[in-house]
C-alpha cells in the first residue's frame, strides 16, 4: 500500500543527488578545519544568512545548545517562549550542561512572545536577580502553528534588545520557511540575531545537520563549544555534501510545501469532526484537533495508518501534519480521501 508519511518533515530522506554528492565528497579531517566540502557548506551557510562565519554541527538541539552555551555563563538568564523548541523539546540542556537559567514567556498562538511581557522579564541590576543575556526567539515556531515572525516584529524586538543591551539567538530550523512564507530575504529576517541555527534535516531533505551562524568571533568559541560537546568530527564531508545540495536545491521550492499544507489544512476544516485554526496555517505545519469525544487522537493516527496515512497524535485532542518534498500534490487528496473512509 502507497504510504503519505506527514508526520515530519524529518523523515525526508537524500534525494539521488545528495547521495551522488556524498560519495564524491571530498574529505579531511574537520577537526583540524581540513574537510574542504564542511568549509565549503559553512562558507555557503554564512553567505546565505548575511553572517562572517559559520560551523557545521550534528542537529538543531546541538545547534541551539552550543549557541547558548557560547553567549551566555553559568547563572545567566535567557528569556523564551514557553512553547519554544529549546524549552520544550531540548531536556533543558542549557539548565543541565551550560547552568543557564530559563525564563519563559508566554508564546501567543503565532509564535510570537509579547514585547511588554518580554520587557517585563527583563531584570534589573540587583544582588537578588540572575543576570539577564539574551532573548531566544524561534522561526518558524514549531508548536505555535509554524507560524513565522514578521520582519517589524523581529525589528521591534531588535530594539529592546539593544535598548537593554542583550543578545538575539534564533532557532531558525525552519528560517527559509519563514522566509519563502514571508517572502523576504533570509538575510532580512536574520539580521539582528547574534547567533542563528537551521536543520539542514529538515525540510531541506539533507539526512544530517544543522548550521550555527554568527560573526567570526562567537563561531571561533562556539566552535570550543562544539568540541566539549563531543561533536567535533571527522571526515564529516560527507554530510556536509547533502548539505550543500540542500542548500542549493531546496530552498527555492519550500513554497510548494506551503501550498499542500493550505490545501490539507482547508480539506480538514470540511470536516465536521476537525477544527482547523486556518489564519494560523502559513508555513508547512498543520495543527489540528478532534471535536469530538469519542476518538483520541492516537484512535485517529492509528485508523488513518491502516489507510496508509501517517500523522503525529500531538496532544490530548491534536493532531499534526508536515509537509515536505516527498508529499505530492496527489498525496493530500489521497490524506483527505483517508480521512473521509475513517471519519464516516
Ligand atoms: C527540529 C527542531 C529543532 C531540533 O532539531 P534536531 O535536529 O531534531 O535536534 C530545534 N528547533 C526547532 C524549532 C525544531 O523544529
Amino acid at each position: 500500500m502507497k504510504v503519505v508519511d506527514l508526520r515530519s518533515d524529518t523523515i525526508t530522506k537524500p534525494t539521488p543527488e545528495m547521495r551522488r554528492a556524498m560519495a564524491d565528497a571530498e574529505v579531511g579531517d574537520d577537526v583540524f578545519g581540513e574537510d574542504p566540502t564542511v568549509n565549503r557548506l559553512e562558507d555557503m551557510a554564512a553567505d546565505l544568512l548575511g553572517k562572517e562565519a559559520a560551523l557545521f554541527v550534528s542537529s538543531g538541539t546541538m545547534g541551539n545548545l552550543v549557541s547558548l552555551l557560547t553567549q551566555c555563563g553559568r547563572g545567566d538568564e535567557v528569556i523564551l517562549g514557553d512553547q519554544s523548541h529549546i524549552f520544550f523539546y531540548e531536556q533543558g540542556g542549557l539548565s543541565a550542561l551550560g547552568g543557564i537559567h530559563p525564563r519563559t514567556v508566554r508564546n501567543q498562538s503565532d509564535g510570537t512572545m509579547h514585547p511588554d511581557e518580554i520587557e517585563s522579564a527583563i531584570r534589573s541590576d540587583n544582588i537578588h536577580f540572575p543576570r539577564t543575556r539574551l532573548i531566544a526567539l524561534e522561526n518558524t515556531h514549531n508548536r505555535c502553528n509554524g507560524n513565522p515572525l514578521s520582519s517589524s516584529y523581529l525589528q521591534n524586538i531588535k530594539d529592546l534588545a539593544q535598548q537593554h543591551r542583550l543578545k538575539i539567538h534564533i532557532d531558525g530550523a525552519r528560517i527559509f520557511h519563514a522566509a519563502a512564507a514571508l517572502d523576504k530575504p533570509v538575510k532580512e529576517l536574520v539580521s539582528m540575531a547574534d547567533s542563528v541555527t537551521f536543520c539542514l534535516s529538515k525540510g531541506l531533505c539533507a539526512p544530517v545537520g544543522s548550521v550555527v551562524c554568527g560573526s567570526k568571533d562567537f563561531i571561533a568559541k562556539a566552535r570550543r563549544t562544539r568540541k566539549v560537546l563531543g561533536g567535533g568530527m571527522r571526515q564529516a564531508g560527507v554530510l556536509a555534501a547533502a548539505g550543500i545540495v540542500a542548500v542549493q536545491r531546496m530552498i527555492n521550492r519550500l513554497s510548494e510545501d506551503h501550498l499542500n499544507a493550505r490545501k490539507l489544512a482547508e480539506g480538514l476544516a470540511s470536516f465536521e469532526d476537525l477544527a482547523v485554526d486556518l489564519e494560523h496555517v502559513r508555513t508547512n505545519i498543520v495543527f489540528f484537533q478532534i471535536a469530538r469525544n469519542d476518538l483520541t487522537p492516537a484512535e485517529l493516527a492509528e485508523k488513518l495508518k491502516m489507510e496508509g496515512v501517517l500523522l503525529l497524535p500531538t496532544g490530548p485532542r491534536q493532531l499534526r501534519a508536515v509537509t515536505h518534498y516527498y508529499t505530492g500534490k496527489g498525496d493530500i487528496d489521497y490524506t483527505l480521501e483517508a480521512f473521509g473512509k475513517v471519519l464516516a
